[in-house]
């Protein structure tokens, strides 16, 4: 059997992930790989932006360091990515993003619901007491459809972080989920399957069975991620998200090179 690739990992510039690519390469290569994608988090035009992504001026560097991890393992193939945030307004910087260097794909995220509250922060779990859960989701995925619609990402990441730490609205979410898919697919983006989930409070894959199922309806294509943020989560617990995709009838992933997309069996 061959894994589908990984395509969600990050680096050591973006202040909280260990280890150098060259060694999540060999890792991918330990764990029967044959492609992963480098996906760190994305500079913003100012760097006090927060303090969990890599600064603007570290960027040729990200560059080089994911070309050092190709030039040791030849056997493996590497792809250039980033994992950009997307917040409402910051469609010119994504597009200026793209135009720096020769990426193979971008996945947008959203991990802001406010310019000043990123939902998957520990440090600010308090404000989840602040508000309706339903709320939050809901201004959640409003962005996250945004960020379908944009035309600037090739994969959706993670689409439902808002239940990293196992807090979900009362209320149905299924309106919210439909018109985020809808959007997904009239604008042919892809979805990612990340299992970084399995390792947070919420014990589940990104995203739920459910909105698997509803994607696969709408044949949404997919990836596979581990958001390994160090060597030894490359590739983990893909034989669970293999096994989510297929129950929802998936055949197939995304390979994506230059931003262009093939479908890869599995
Ligand atoms: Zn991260
Ligand atoms: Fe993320
Ligand atoms: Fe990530
Ligand atoms: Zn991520």
């Amino acid at each position: 059997m061959k894994w589908p690739a990984d395509y969600h990992m990050h680096t050591p510039l973006c202040r909280h992930a260990i280890g150098a690519p060259t060694e999540y390469a060999a890792q991918a290569l330990a764990v029967g790989l044959t492609e992963i994608g480098f996906s760190d988090h994305s500079p913003m035009p100012r760097d006090d932006f927060d303090e969990w992504r890599m600064y603007l001026r570290n960027l040729d560097e990200y560059v080089a360091s994911v070309e050092a991890a190709r030039r040791d393992h030849p056997q493996l193939t590497i792809k250039l990515a980033l994992e950009v945030d997307y917040l409402p307004g910051q469609e010119g910087w994504i597009r200026e993003l793209a135009a720096m260097h020769p990426w193979d794909y971008f996945i947008g995220s959203v991990h802001y619901v406010s310019d000043s509250w990123d939902i998957d922060n520990p440090y600010k779990l308090s404000e989840w007491k602040k508000r309706d859960a339903y709320e939050v989701w809901s201004v959640y995925f409003e962005r996250l459809t945004q960020a379908a619609e944009c035309g600037l990402f090739e994969i959706i990441g993670h689409a439902d972080l808002p239940k990293k730490f196992g807090i979900y609205p009362t209320r149905d979410c299924t309106g919210l989920f439909a018109t985020f898919l809808d959007a997904v697919a009239k604008h042919d983006v892809a979805m990612e399957l990340n299992t970084a989930g399995l390792r947070k409070d919420c014990r589940e894959i990104y995203p739920s069975p459910q909105i698997v199922q509803m994607a696969a309806a709408r044949k949404i294509p997919i990836t596979l991620g581990s958001d390994a943020h160090a060597p030894g989560e490359v590739g983990l617990n893909f034989a669970e998200a293999l096994s989510l995709a297929r129950s929802a009838g998936y055949q197939q992933a995304c390979r994506f090179t230059r931003r262009r997309r093939e479908l890869v069996a599995f």
